[in-house]
């Protein structure tokens, strides 16, 4: 497969894409991201994530250097030069090159570029035994100082829970806002069920606005699960009769042990079965087209 990347409008070898030592996005994590997937040769929910790109970019006042339509055709050419159907993105935009200075000014030119790759699937088995996650110490960073749904190229807050997790030797971990209420993981958005009802926690508690976390509530409303968004401690999900993961590389992972509590009888429950098969009957009938 080629290895090419989309860097600033062209197609650059990987060994030759690289980014200037000055870049902001280097030096203080001054830039915005996605991670995005390809299923079957379309993209999957990529209007979504462009906006989700806007909203992180306006909000640290970084201009797109390209239009929505020309971020949908750069994503597009990306793929088709690897050779995509079924894959994984990174869109990067970082302020781009300046001075030592932190003064976004200085950097008159942002640098975009995407990377796509195939995907790094999670282990088939992984779906059938569940994961177990434990509490991590590190909050996640307040809503008041950084929002955590600016998806930032600053994700220091959710690498040291990582560094947490891969000590206790567990995947993933859950992160506390700064009340100790369940906000979500290092990497993914995270649900419980109890009595029939699916529940996430609010957006108010500083979680990413996440695309699979939306796909999952549409396919919950679809499926007439009841739903809802709220705050809730961890002791919630300790007593849960299911607790599962949502991510744009996991899609809907099971989780059957949290800080060495058995969840619900310590297998994938039922209604994590069930929206993993709308959501996976979902990536195979919508998206962006990648090919004519
Ligand atoms: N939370 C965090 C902190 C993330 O980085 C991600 C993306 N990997 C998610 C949740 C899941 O979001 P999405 O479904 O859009 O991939």
């Amino acid at each position: 497969m080629p290895d090419l990347i989309y860097l600033n409008g062209e197609l650059v070898p990987r060994d030759e894409a690289g980014v200037s030592v000055y870049d902001h996005g280097l030096l203080y994590g001054d830039g915005v991201f996605e991670g995005i997937r390809a299923y079957a040769g379309r993209i999957f929910r990529l209007e979504e994530h462009l906006d989700r790109l806007e909203r992180s970019s306006k909000a640290i006042m970084l201009e797109l250097p390209l239009s929505r339509q020309e971020l949908i055709e750069a994503h597009i050419q990306a793929c088709r030069a690897n050779e995509i159907r079924d894959g994984y993105m990174r869109a990067v935009v970082t302020r781009g090159d300046g001075d030592l200075g932190l003064d976004p000014r200085k950097c008159p030119n942002p640098t975009l570029f995407i990377i796509a790759a195939s995907i790094q699937l999670y282990p088939e088995e992984l779906y059938e035994t569940g994961l177990e996650l434990i509490t991590t110490s590190t909050r996640r960073n307040s809503p008041s100082s950084l929002d955590p749904g600016i998806k930032s190229l600053n994700y220091l807050n959710n690498i040291l829970a990582k560094i947490e997790t891969n000590l206790a030797g567990v995947a993933e971990g859950i992160m506390l806002t700064q009340d100790g209420m369940v906000s979500e993981c290092t990497a993914d958005n995270i649900f419980i069920c109890k009595d029939g009802a699916v529940m996430t926690p609010s957006l108010a508690t500083g979680s990413l606005d996440g695309i699979t976390r939306r796909v999952v509530l549409e396919c919950a409303e679809a499926e007439g699960l009841p739903w809802g968004e709220a705050v809730f401690p961890i002791a919630q999900v300790y007593t849960a009769d299911e607790c599962f993961l949502t991510g744009t590389g996991a899609e809907i992972v099971p989780v059957v042990k949290v800080d060495g509590r058995v969840i619900g009888d310590g297998k994938p429950g039922a209604i994590t079965r069930r929206l993993l098969d709308s959501f996976r009957a979902l990536t195979k009938s919508e998206g962006t087209p990648i090919y004519d």
